[in-house]
């Protein structure tokens, strides 16, 4: 039998574990096989691009876990009623084939995108930051907002957004947590002053510019999380100059993160050798340093992986007869005529 979380029993699973504690353990998970990042078989994900947005496959695997993630990307969802971004995927066994998850991952993508940003600033940014300003406060804005505040300790933060609704939204949410001070910022430029780390995560189908070199101070840490799609950008190309870029898989972050605005032999650096020890983060306190960050399936391998250990060892979920089970697996036909 194939385990199922839907979207409520996903939501249960955290509340119970708490979404701190889930985050930290995901963190985890997420440390271990970006250490081990050349055991897995990777590749750029599969685009099917629209004028209004994407629908991308994400698949992944190792010698023992293959995982894919379904998700789209439609920044004009929300004037409809719909999310920008959802997703689900699944997890199988590679000595068999068999599916041993099935999960939404429209949370778990908010969460593991939070915990991936945060694994990146640990391993860049200068150390103990205690400010960020965070510009875009849509569906993902919570979850980065409070894993940078639970996990990196960031005491005072700074938001903006085009929609002030948005803005009050997200405040609202962070009142749950009375020792991060949370200021309404009434510009981006006013935003990001003065901050430590900045985390751009708009949506907007178009090569913005979030983030101008004029904003842009020594010793930042930037974490750009909005520009992950061709023609979908938020910095500007002068910031990019400015400092010490760090992506994920880089095939992919050539064609979909802020960089495709560079020439291809402009140097990036891979942001799994500093999480395995064998690659310098910064080089200097005052460095600039970017975390150009689109999303890798290996993320959503780490959150498949610790969503099915957690949820086995907490006995959530239920489980479904995806793919049969029968006496003789020969006889697919027989399994039909005993069924109904
Ligand atoms: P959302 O639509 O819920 O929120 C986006 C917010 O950005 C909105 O509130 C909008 O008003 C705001 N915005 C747009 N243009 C702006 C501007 N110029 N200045 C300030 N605010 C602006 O979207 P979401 O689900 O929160 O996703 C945000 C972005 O993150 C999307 O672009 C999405 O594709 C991306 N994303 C990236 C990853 C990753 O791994 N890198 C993962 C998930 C989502």
């Amino acid at each position: 039998m194939t385990l199922f979380l839907d979207v409520n029993a996903l939501s249960t699973l955290v509340k119970t574990q708490g979404c701190e504690s889930f985050m930290q353990g995901l963190l985890g998970y997420m440390e271990q096989d970006f250490s081990r990042w050349p055991e897995f078989d990777k590749s750029a994900r599969t685009a099917a691009h629209s004028d209004v947005g994407v629908i991308e496959l994400m698949p992944i695997a190792d010698h023992i876990n293959y995982g894919f993630k379904f998700v789209n990307g439609h920044p004009s969802n929300p004037t409809h009623g719909l999310s920008t971004v959802m997703a689900f995927g699944a997890l199988a066994d590679v000595a068999t084939g068999y599916p041993r998850l099935v999960c939404e991952m429209t949370i778990s993508t908010a969460l593991r995108t939070a915990v991936t940003s945060v694994m990146a600033a640990k391993a860049l940014a200068n150390s103990n930051p205690s400010s960020m300003g965070l510009i875009g406060c849509g569906a993902q804005s919570e979850f980065q907002a409070v894993a940078f505040h639970k996990i990196l300790g960031i005491k005072e933060l700074r938001i903006f957004d085009i929609d002030s609704a948005a803005m009050d939204k997200l405040a609202n949410h962070l009142l749950a947590y009375p020792e991060l001070t949370v200021i309404a910022a009434s510009s981006a430029k006013e935003c990001v002053k003065g901050a430590d780390i900045v985390t751009t995560v708009t949506a907007d189908k178009a090569y913005a510019t979030i983030l101008t070199p004029d904003m842009v101070e020594p010793g930042m840490h930037i974490n750009g999380v909005g520009g992950d799609c061709p023609g979908k950008t938020e910095l500007h190309i002068d910031v990019l100059r400015a400092g010490k870029i760090f992506v994920e898989h880089e095939p992919q972050t050539r064609v979909e993160g802020d960089i495709q605005q560079l020439p291809a032999e402009h140097k990036v650096n891979a942001l799994w050798e500093v999480i395995a020890g064998k690659a310098q983060g910064r080089d200097s306190q005052d460095q600039i340093t970017i975390f150009d960050s689109v999303g890798f399936a290996l993320e959503d391998l780490a959150v498949l992986r610790y969503v099915y250990d957690l949820a086995t060892e907490l006995k959530m979920g239920e489980t479904i007869e995806l793919v049969p089970q029968m006496a003789n697996p020969k006889d697919l036909f027989g399994l039909m005529k005993t069924i109904g």
